[in-house]
């Protein structure tokens, strides 16, 4: 399960509040898309709901549970990153199975299922290279099914496809969309990219200097956005 709810988050680095108390609620499976500004706040909700950011007000709970204080270990949860942040002494398949050897998986059940995803992800030819001899949309793939090899119920994306070039993002796009009916899991994905976040999302949530300007599906956010910013944002005739 994987039902996302921020009651009034907020952040704050210093003296400086970053993130105004955010209200968002994500249904378990959703395929949900923070779209923004750069510097409006995206990449800092995600880190805060994957844990590697502490929560300087409100509450982030996971399928009714507050998880504030529960360590990004134990959260269920899986973040993928822009610059892919692969390790560059391992191979693709150890990379991929990093965490299960964190978790004492045993040797022949890590090379098991490090198979299967290579296989679904398009892999297989190349995992006993290092990340150094990919594509970057080889090595975007590395870092999705690092992070998918735990079965997360929830996964993150920061602005995945921004370091590919046109065709390979549309062609991602669909690998993504594909990733996420095969799961099933819960998606945030983060992006500047309009186009991206129209493309695929199932609710589309608006973010200005910290604050939400509105949540909505595509097309009702096309329809009727609320204030200027949404309508310029998305693109809308209004
Ligand atoms: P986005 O991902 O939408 O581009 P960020 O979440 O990275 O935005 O940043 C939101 C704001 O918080 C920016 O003003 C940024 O400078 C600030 N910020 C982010 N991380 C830190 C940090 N570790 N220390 C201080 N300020 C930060
Ligand atoms: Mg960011």
């Amino acid at each position: 399960m994987g039902t996302i709810v921020l009651n009034q988050v907020r952040k704050s680095f210093g003296g400086h509040e970053v993130i105004k108390g955010a209200d968002i609620r994500i249904e378990d499976g959703q395929f949900a898309v923070f779209v923004g500004p750069s510097g409006c706040g995206k990449s800092t909700l995600l880190r805060m709901i994957a844990g590697l950011e502490d929560i300087s007000g409100g509450e982030f709970l996971l399928d009714g549970k507050v998880m504030n204080d529960v360590s990004p270990e134990q959260r269920n949860i899986a973040m993928v990153f822009q610059s892919y942040a692969l390790y560059p002494h391992m191979t693709v398949a150890e990379n991929i199975g990093f965490s299960l050897d964190l978790k004492k998986t045993p040797k022949a059940e890590i090379k098991r299922r490090v198979g299967e995803i290579a296989e679904r992800l398009q892999l297989t030819p190349y995992l006993n290279r290092k990340p150094s001899a990919l594509s970057g949309g080889q090595r975007q793939r590395v870092a999705i099914g690092r992070a998918i090899i735990k079965e997360p119920s929830v996964i993150l994306f920061d602005e995945p496809l921004s370091n590919l070039d046109a065709a390979l993002r549309v062609q991602m796009r669909a690998e993504l969309q594909e990733l996420h009916r095969s799961t099933g899991a819960t998606i945030i994905y983060v992006t500047h990219d309009q186009v991206e976040a129209m493309t695929l999302a199932d609710q589309i949530v608006v973010l200005k200097d910290g604050q939400v300007m509105q949540t909505n599906d595509p097309i009702g956010l096309y329809k009727e956005p609320e204030n200027t910013f949404v309508a310029q944002f998305i693109g809308s005739p209004k």
